[in-house]
């Protein structure tokens, strides 16, 4: 499918409704093939991937965008992270037996679902999504709803082997809005899972809205990558003392620290920590092992 690992602007050009279409597949796959996850949340990550992909599609400074989820049915964190330039990464931490039944609603039991928005400059803002309804884009729906004050409609879809993202949102403009978008919405409402995962962009857009003037923007791709790094990994040690690493190295041979999005290991040997803790500072060397 050629709209894949791609994000594309939908324009309405005679209605204040706007669109977003996002596919993801070698993005969606390489963020997981080194993790042995279970369907239910191969399937959950992959709707949290699209949706931080298009939540990040507004964002206007270098950052990222942080979708996160805690719940009591067995999920310690689910997260997808979107920068600015649509380079993608996810992770899950849950407990060993996850119920392959179990709904959105139930994992979510008790927990909380938040959006992050980090940027390179600047404060970290962070908003909790209200978990009302029964799947991850009703609860987004209702964060725009109250966060941006935007009637949207999210859909989001994913079979295990890619992920569709699907935004329709009424622009904030004056007059008309409510027509044009109750006129859209009802349109949009029938979209099947199957014509997300099955149909591509335009022939999608034309069956939905094929008696309304909508467009394609040029598609802009969307990439995994993690953008972890063997200086940062260091740095992330020094919550320990260096008596402590020197020890844990001397018992295993090397301090080893996988990433936990990506699966890189950082291997630091006695010569690395003391270069950590040295005056000059810890010089960051290539032998990451994949
Ligand atoms: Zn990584």
């Amino acid at each position: 499918m050629s709209d894949s690992d791609q994000i594309q602007r939908i324009l309405f050009d005679e209605l204040d409704v706007r669109g977003v279409l996002t596919r993801l597949d070698s993005a969606y796959n390489e963020a997981l093939v080194k993790h042995d996850y279970p369907p239910v949340i191969r399937k959950i990550l992959g709707e949290m991937m699209a949706a931080a992909a298009i939540l990040s599609a507004n964002l206007k400074f270098e950052g990222r965008l942080i979708l996160q989820a805690q719940g009591n049915g067995g999920i310690q964190a689910l997260m997808a992270e979107c920068t600015d330039k649509q380079e993608l990464r996810a992770i899950a931490r849950f407990d060993g037996d996850i119920d392959e039944n179990i709904s959105f609603t139930e994992l979510m039991q008790g927990g909380a679902l938040a959006i992050t928005i980090d940027p390179a400059q600047g404060h970290r803002y962070q908003g909790y999504v209200p978990l009302e309804g029964d799947t991850l884009s009703d609860c987004l729906e209702a964060y725009f709803r109250y966060s941006e004050q935007l009637d949207s409609q999210l859909h989001l879809a994913c079979d295990g082997e890619k992920a569709v993202g699907f935004l329709l949102q009424v622009l904030p403009a004056e007059g008309g809005i409510v027509e044009d978008w109750e006129h859209i919405s009802q349109l949009g409402a029938t979209v099947k899972e199957e014509e997300l995962l099955q149909l591509d962009n335009q022939t999608l857009l034309y069956r939905l809205f094929h008696e309304d003037n909508c467009r394609l923007h040029e598609p802009s791709p969307v990439v995994f990558r993690c953008d972890c790094s063997r200086d940062r990994t260091a740095q992330s040690l020094r919550f320990m003392t260096e008596e402590e690493l020197h020890e844990i190295a001397a018992a295993e041979g090397a301090v080893e620290v996988a990433c936990q999005f990506c699966n890189t290991h950082y291997r630091f040997d006695d010569a690395d920590i003391t270069a950590m803790f040295s005056v000059t500072g810890y010089a960051p060397g290539s032998d990451a092992t994949h």
